[in-house]
């Protein structure tokens, strides 16, 4: 094994977790690689607007990631651009293969790989994705312009979403399962003073329909009454949540119900060395601060962590300076 590969910290996911990770690790002075199979910044860089990120009243989630990427790079970070294809836990090291068969091998590994939007799994939703059915309105929204369309959920994400596409779009219907919005209360006054909203209460998404232009119908189904009708609409926006990213979860790492890697204080998994952090830890809440604040407390901890094992082989490494502020 050549000595270039050998790493005191890997860190899995280029997100607002994996970038804070690994800016606190470069003051460690850990040698650390960040890899990221797409582009860097996360779930964030497909946000119209972000409000609430301390220091930011209001920016566009494409620049708030732009700028955590260059912060992260401000400290000559290593980037891999490859999709990681398996973490095995090892009693000396672990060790992280790519895609492209390369073997990273490191003391510390941190995992920040997020979650995926959840589907709806009707009939129609796989079939017509990129034809009328999007998870993303920032991205899709531009389409849409002066048409009708349906979002999907109740959430933060579903109630964002809407607004932004009600700048756009002649109409937007909001389906939602329930008679409540689990969206925050400010969000929720948005939407209910925007006259290009309409909820429709207790209703679900029951399939999704096209003809040669893409998407023009949706079934609805009234979760109270039972009763079923067709709404024409153009485009199918859907926000209901995420799927945790776990699949590089070594065997034996433990988990919740929900597939969310639970941890202690510290971020570290139950494999000492494994840190897990942002959305892919269990936890409250799930904000864009929160995955940073976890990937500060995950590279601190790897760095006593490394120190340690080096003390043990026999070698020397910088404590963090940052523990102290
Ligand atoms: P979420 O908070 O889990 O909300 C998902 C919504 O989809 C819920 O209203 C849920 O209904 C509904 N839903 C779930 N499965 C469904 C199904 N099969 N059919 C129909 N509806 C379904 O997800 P999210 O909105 O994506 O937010 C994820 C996390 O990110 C949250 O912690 C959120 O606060 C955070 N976030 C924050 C911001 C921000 O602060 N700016 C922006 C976006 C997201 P029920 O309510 O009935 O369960």
């Amino acid at each position: 094994m050549a000595q270039s590969d050998f790493y005191d910290l890997v860190i899995i996911g280029g997100g607002p977790g994996g970038l804070c990770a690994a800016i606190y690790a470069m003051r460690a002075a850990m040698k650390t690689v960040l890899v990221e199979k797409g582009v860097t910044g996360g779930q964030v860089t497909m946000s119209d607007e972000v409000e609430n990120y301390l220091g930011f009243t209001h920016v566009s989630g494409a620049e708030l990631s732009m700028r955590f990427t260059q912060h992260a790079q401000s400290y000559d970070l290593e980037m891999i651009s490859q999709e990681v294809t398996a973490l095995d836990p090892g009693l000396d090291y672990h060790t992280v293969k790519l895609a492209d068969a390369a073997v990273l091998k490191s003391h510390a590994v941190i995992l920040a790989t997020g979650g995926s939007p959840k589907k709806l799994n009707v009939p129609g939703e796989r079939e017509f994705y990129g034809k009328g059915v999007s998870y993303c309105a920032t991205c899709d929204g531009f389409f849409f312009r002066g048409k009708t369309v349906v979002v999907v959920g109740g959430g933060d994400s579903a109630a964002e979403e809407a607004l932004y596409l009600a700048k756009l779009c002649k109409k937007v219907y909001i389906a939602h399962r329930r008679d409540q919005l689990r969206a925050s209360k400010i969000l929720q006054q948005r939407i209910f003073n925007d006259c290009n909203i309409e909820m429709l209460w207790n209703t679900v998404v029951t399939e999704i329909k096209a003809g040669s232009d893409g998407v023009d119908r949706v079934g609805l189904k009234d979760t109270v009454t039972a009763k079923r009708r067709q709404l024409e609409v153009n485009g199918v926006f859907i926000f209901i949540g995420f799927n945790p990213n776990n699949e590089l979860v070594p065997a034996g790492t433990r988990m919740n119900a929900d597939g969310m890697v639970m941890t202690d204080h510290k971020c570290e998994t139950n494999t000492p060395g494994i840190y897990v952090i942002g959305d892919l830890r269990e936890k409250f809440a799930r904000q864009i601060v929160l995955s940073a604040a976890d990937g500060c407390t995950a590279a601190l901890a790897a760095a006593y962590y490394v120190d340690a094992k080096k003390s043990m082989q026999g070698e020397t490494c910088a404590l963090p300076m940052d523990t102290a502020e």
